[in-house]
Order: structure tokens, then sequence, then C-alpha cells
């Protein structure tokens, strides 16, 4: 499979070299250059195996020819060998036909261990193919960052420097990234909110002699590494409602878009997926996207769901390239409006083609507070903010008539609630309790850095971090 930037001026590249270097040379995304399907016997055959051999399915005809069957089987299991739970993405039945997809029994205990923990690995494999050193720079609003830190720490070859926003994730999030104490991992306090973060590191990463001197490479969600792997639930949830004959719904809480897009890319490959919830906090570009047609970046505001805390989406453009029938020029021309002018508009029909598939929820922090309350009371599931917002999002749905009754929804929990135990504790009046592998995580010991948004100061940094 090769694949190609969503800005035009990029590829094809190969797997590896879209793995390893995470966002294309023109400043766009990488993507397949078209999209693999499999047919309804091929899907058939996948329900109710296990997780890892799904996983390697799924990937493996994304790395055909670089990363075998055989040895996408290997990676995978290794992968998932030490996830908490047998079932890796279990379902739990909430209410009547609305299923909640657990994707917290991962080392730090938020979704983003499904991917993470496969990338390390993959990265690991190409570099020591390849006999070269790596060092990834990423940004994070704070589940990024600790899945990260954990997944690529230790690694011979690979420098790993993550920027979070000081003082706006969780207390859990902060000491699950500065208390990975190994060589070569970095958390950096950064002066300044997620999108100055992120726009930190996209700035280095424009600035090609230094990406190459360093061998830089991005681990966020712009890597199409990091989305293949979030495939792989879509699947397995939909399988085991009845798919690929019976028809099935997602709701998912939403901030950079990527988790959602891998719900587009699983529809893409075959899976009868009828509606994707966007689902966001008050934070809700893209709730406004959907219903307007117009992207227009607001200040970013604290709320109770912080990993959703974003206003620039940067998975949006891989949506974007695919509604502009992959016009590599057109995209490139809203990406440069959107960025001197805060906003950019699509075509009524665009709109509604994006409707077909894609419906918007928002909800704030006292609703978010009111559905840990109903959800704990009424099925007795401790919910965390994030996964609240969408399974708030799949009630309303159903609710209001937009998805039928027989139609399965699975709303993604994004994370374990005692991932953030105050708004919980808000909620219901009990924090929930760390799982057994974090419980002394309080006390452990803390190592970070601490910078300016500048890209010059990280870039300063890094120079001066990095092992050689
Ligand atoms: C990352 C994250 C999200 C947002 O996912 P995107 O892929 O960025 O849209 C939502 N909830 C939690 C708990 C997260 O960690």
């Amino acid at each position: 499979m090769k694949y190609i930037s969503t800005r035009g001026k990029d590829g094809p590249i190969g797997f590896e070299d879209a793995l390893l270097s995470g966002l294309a040379r023109d400043g766009g995304l990488y993507l397949p250059v078209d999209w693999p399907r499999l047919d309804d016997d091929e899907w058939r055959q996948l329900k109710g195996r296990p997780y890892a051999e799904v996983a390697a399915r799924i990937m493996s005809v994304f790395t055909d020819g670089e990363i075998t069957l055989e040895e996408m089987t290997s990676l995978a299991r290794d992968t998932y060998a030490d996830f908490a739970h047998p079932d890796v993405a279990p379902l739990v039945e909430i209410e009547d036909n609305i299923h909640v997809c657990e994707l917290f029994h991962g080392p730090t205990i938020a979704f983003k261990d499904y991917a993470m923990q496969f990338l390390s690995r993959a990265f690991d494999r190409a570099l020591e193919a390849r006999g070269k050193r790596a060092v990834i720079l990423g940004a994070t609003s704070g589940d990024t960052g600790s899945a990260a830190l954990e997944a690529f720490q230790g690694r011979d070859f690979v420098d790993i420097f993550i920027l979070f926003p000081e003082g706006r994730v969780s207390p859990i999030q902060q000491r699950q990234m500065t208390s990975v104490i190994a060589d070569g991992a970095h958390a950096i306090a950064v002066d300044g909110d997620f999108d100055a973060c992120q726009d930190a590191v996209k700035a280095l990463f424009r600035d090609l002699e230094f990406r190459d001197r360093m061998g830089l490479s991005a681990i966020n969600s712009i890597n199409w590494a990091r989305l293949m792997p979030q495939i792989v639930y879509y699947a397995t949830s939909a399988l085991a409602l009845g798919a690929p004959e019976r028809e099935v719904a997602f709701s998912v809480p939403t901030g950079n878009f990527g988790n959602i897009f891998a719900g587009y890319v699983a529809r893409k490959m075959g899976l009868p997926i009828k509606t994707l919830i966007c689902a966001s906090n008050r934070n809700d570009i893209l709730t406004r996207f959907f219903t307007s047609g117009r992207m227009e970046r607001r200040r970013v505001e604290p709320s109770f769901s912080p990993s959703m805390d974003i206003q620039i989406s940067s998975n949006f453009e891989r949506l974007l390239f695919e509604l502009l029938d992959r016009d590599g020029e057109a995209v490139r021309s809203q990406m440069q409006k959107f960025s001197e002018t805060g906003e950019f508009d699509v075509s009524p029909d665009i709109l509604d083609r994006a409707r077909v598939l894609f419906q918007p929820f928002r909800l704030d922090d006292a609703g978010t507070v009111d559905e840990i309350k109903h959800s704990y009371a009424s099925a007795g599931i401790t919910l965390d903010p994030h996964s609240a917002i969408g399974v708030a999002a799949a009630r309303n749905a159903r609710a209001e008539g937009s998805i039928e009754a027989s139609v399965p929804i699975v709303a993604l929990a994004c994370a374990h609630p005692a991932k953030f135990p105050s708004v919980v504790e808000k909620a219901i009046g009990i924090a929930p309790a760390l799982p057994p592998h974090l419980s002394d995580l309080m006390e452990r010991e803390e190592r970070m850095h601490h910078c300016t948004s500048q890209p010059e100061a990280i870039a300063a940094l890094l120079e001066a971090e990095r092992r050689q």
C-alpha cells in the first residue's frame, strides 16, 4: 500500500516511510492511495476471533508488501498481550441497544494505548531495519503524552519529547507523563494551551533542515499508523453486534478527529456503519461545522473533558480531502485560509455529503456531570467525562429518532473514570479507584522540563537533551 499527502505534493511513499515521518513534507497528512475493502465473507471470518487476530488482518492490508500478515500477527499479539481485559476492547450494554466499548484496558487507561503500543513496536522494527535513530516530538492535551511516553520509554534508538499545556492536564495525566523516568524520555510543561503546543510542533516539522538533522518523527494522531489500529475496535464491535448483515452506529467523543476518522475508514473498508456521531464539549468547532459547513476557530475553553479541549482538529484535514474528492490543491488552499483567517467554508452539497454519515452533538460540563450521574444510577456504570459525552450523544440520537431503535449504537469509552476522579466524584460522590497497576501513581517521583511555546526554545531543548 502506498500513501499520499492530503495537500497533493508528497508521495506516493510506502507504509514505513509514512510511519517514520508522520506529517507529510508539504504540511499535509498521509492517507492510503485508495481504500482497501474486505468483502462480507472476509468480515464474517473475523467474527468472534481474538482481538489481535482481527487487528493483524485489518492492519496488514495497509502495510502490504512491508509488514506481512504473519509478521503483523506477532506484532499485534505482542501489542495487546498486556492489556488488562481478555477481550481487549469489551462491549457492555448500558441501555436497550446502546453499548459502551471500553477502550481503557491498556497501560495508561485511555484509548490512546491501543494505537501507541502498536506504534512504538512498529517504529522499533522499522528503525532497527534501517539502522537509524529518531526523535519523536509530540503535543498532547493529556492522554496522548502519557500513552506515548509509556510506549516509547527505554527504546535505544528513539528519544521522545512530549509537550503538554502546563496546568491544563489532570494531575493523574501529568503524573503519568512525568513519572516516566527513562533515558531519552522527556515531558515538557509548556506555558500555553494545547493549540500553542501543537503549533510549535508543526513549526518545527516545517523546518525541513531541523527535521532531517534531528530525524524528527510525529506520533500524535496525524500519524497514519496511529489511526490504523483504531479501525480495529470499530470492526470488533460492529461484528459482535451483527455486522456485516446489520448496520451499526458509533458515538465518538472527539477532539483531534483521529478516533472518529478511524470509524470513517472502517466504513470505507466495507463495514456497515450507518452513522458516526461527532460528540464535542463546549469547544464545539466540529459540531458547528457539521451544522453549518463553516469551520470557525474560537478560543479554547477549559472543560471537564480536557482531552477534547481543542479548536483545531488536525485530522479533520483527512476528511476534508475526502469530501473535496481528494483534490490536494483545494485542501491546501482551504487550510491556508484557515491558518490565516481562522475560518473556511464548504459548499452546501459538500456539507450534505458529510452529514450522510456524520451527526453532530455538543454537551457542556453540567450535562456531562448529569450523564455520569444518570449512567451510574440507571446502569451501575461509572463513566469518565469524555465517555459520558459519547453516551449522552447516543441516548440523544435515540431519543430524537435520528438513529432508529433497531440500529445498535456503540459509544466509545475513551478513558477510565479514575483518570478524571474530581469530575466523577462531583457527579456521584465517589472517587473511582485507579486499577492495580497504577495504584501508587501519585506517589511516584516526577521529572519534567519547563519551556515557553516558542519553537526556537523547544528546538534548543531538543538539541541539548537528545542522545546522539
Ligand atoms: C484523545 C482523547 C479524545 C479525543 O480523541 P481524538 O482522536 O483526538 O478525536 C477523547 N477522549 C479521550 C479520553 C481522549 O484521550
